[in-house]
């Protein structure tokens, strides 16, 4: 608090000690000037006083000096004692003999052996003059005198006790004055240094300091609320931008919760459609597979008695009777086929099929699946054409891989009228897996670019005289698709209307 306060007071105390020092130079110097004109003066006016005294006494003495009567100088010298500077004086005769001599005192010294005539010389205690006594232009002898400087010294003492005095009053008087005046200076400072320190202290920018002069000071205090003005206004501008901030940030974060609020009730509902849709998907493709096993039984045996029939009209030579059950057994099977159909792609949309995955030669599959082919191809006019460009051995559930080619190629010769139905294996390496493949190509009716990628879902058909004419389910693509993605492949379908399709099967060597 007091570093605090003697910090705070500290121009007041140097304002103060500037004029005192200022004021207290000022009047020494004056002092020391005036004191060195006083002695020079003094010394000049005892140097015109004791010449006259010496002359005085060099005219009065000129008979008893060219007679070296030395009872008239002695009288002469006694004149002296009404003069109390002279400490000594001598009287020396024509022969350089001393004929009378003044002392006003016993230690006040005693005359010098020579008289060096006309001279004058100041010592620290005396001033000593030499005047020679002349007659008719002759000397005849000399006048000495030794000045006591004393009553100089004393009157030294005296001014310096008087100035060393006025010095002292004049300097307080200098330093009570200058305590009154220098608050006109220090005032204005103090206040302007005690609102910043407020300013610093409490972050009010709407403290001003009161202006008292019209000086610099003045300027300094309008400036600085000028500048406390602008302050003021950033921030007041600075704090209204952030409250808007703060303001948009919570709005927007109200809005945000909102958001993630309603999505998390969507995404819920959202799953919850997602677990119905598997739950009926799942209710579904149960129901197909038990409805295709219990169709199944039924038909097999529908098929056998057919079969049995067949045989018996044959063998009776009833003609009539074996076309009409052939055209039943043909019937039966393809209702056979289709209800196959059925319960493969449930049981795949189920994840209930098995594979029965082993190591086998492409050959020995592209071989069995042209064998079975090459008839079908025939029978619509069709030339069939095998490639074999690469082969290897493979790991694959045959019978499945087996049946996915076997649709490929039966809807190529299906689609395809007096054309040519090809099957090309080669040796590829795909996204750096070494894969084999299967390219069934067809020059039959082809396939409109936007049924392209629905061909592969099930029950989908493209809606064409040709399909109408074969029938079908629209099953076979979707299982094939489906099966050899679960073995690792894949099917990839070019196709362009009137010219022709290719399906391709890649199949890895070995799967992932
Ligand atoms: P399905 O043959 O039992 O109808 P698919 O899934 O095998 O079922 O075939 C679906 C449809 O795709 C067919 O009905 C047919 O319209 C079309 N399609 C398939 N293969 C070919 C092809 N090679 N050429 C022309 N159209 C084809």
């Amino acid at each position: 608090m007091m570093s605090k306060l003697l910090r705070v007071q500290r121009i007041r105390i140097r304002l103060i000690m500037l004029s005192t020092v200022v004021a207290g130079s000022a009047l020494f110097l004056a002092g020391l000037a005036f004191w060195a004109y006083e002695s020079i003066l003094y010394v000049q006016t005892l140097e015109r006083e004791s010449t006259t005294i010496a002359q005085m006494l060099a005219d009065n003495s000129v008979a008893a000096l060219t007679f070296d009567d030395r009872a008239a100088a002695a009288e002469i010298a006694n004149t002296l004692r009404a003069e109390p500077r002279v400490s000594i004086a001598c009287f020396f005769g024509s022969r350089g003999a001393i004929l009378a001599t003044y002392r006003r005192g016993a230690e006040s010294g005693e005359c010098p052996q020579n008289s060096s005539l006309g001279s004058k010389r100041l010592t620290v205690h005396h001033l000593l003059i030499f005047h020679p006594v002349v007659l008719n232009n002759d000397p005849v002898g000399a006048v000495f005198l030794q000045i006591d400087l004393a009553e100089m010294y004393v009157m030294w003492m005296r001014y310096g006790l008087i100035s060393a005095l006025v010095l002292c009053m004049a300097t307080l008087f200098a330093m009570a004055l200058s305590s009154k005046l220098q608050r006109m200076i220090s005032d204005p400072i103090l206040h302007l240094a005690s609102i910043a320190s407020r300013v610093s202290g409490s972050g009010h920018y709407s403290l001003r300091a009161v202006k008292t002069y019209d000086d610099e000071t003045g300027q300094l205090i309008d400036q600085f609320n000028d500048m406390m003005e602008k302050i003021n206004e950033r921030d007041t501008s600075l704090k209204r931008a952030q409250d808007e901030l703060e303001m948009r940030v919570l709005e927007r974060t109200q809005s945000l919760m909102n958001e993630i609020a309603e999505r998390k009730s969507v995404e819920q509902s959202l799953v919850n459609a997602k677990l119905a849709a598997e739950a009926a998907n799942a209710a579904k493709s149960s129901f197909l597979a038990n409805m295709s096993h219990e169709l199944r039984t039924p038909l097999n045996a529908i098929l056998g008695y057919g079969e049995m029939l067949e045989e018996d009209a044959r063998a009776a030579g009833d003609t009539s009777a074996e076309s009409d059950l052939q055209r039943l057994l043909f019937a039966g099977r393809h209702l056979l086929d289709l209800v196959n159909d059925v319960l493969d792609i449930s049981k795949i949309e189920a994840g209930a099929l098995q594979l029965h995955l082993q190591k086998v030669h492409s050959d020995e599959i592209t071989r069995e699946v042209a064998a079975t082919v090459e008839p079908l191809a025939r029978k619509n006019g069709n030339r069939f054409e095998l490639k074999i460009d690469g082969s290897g051995f493979i790991t694959v559930d045959v019978m499945k891989f087996r049946q996915s080619l076997l649709n490929l190629l039966s809807n190529a010769c299906k689609f395809t009228n007096q054309g040519i139905v090809s099957l090309t294996v080669s040796r590829t390496d795909r996204e750096n897996q070494e894969c084999l493949r299967w390219e069934v190509h067809d020059t039959g009716i082809g396939i409109p670019a936007d049924d392209i990628k629905r061909l592969f879902q099930p029950f989908v058909q493209v809606d064409s005289s040709a399909t109408r004419r074969h029938g079908g389910t629209g099953l076979g693509l979707a299982i094939s698709e489906r099966l050899c993605k679960l073995m690792g492949g894949k099917i990839t379908l070019h196709s362009t209307v009137g010219v022709g399709s290719t399906f391709t099967v890649h199949m890895p060597v070995a799967p992932a």
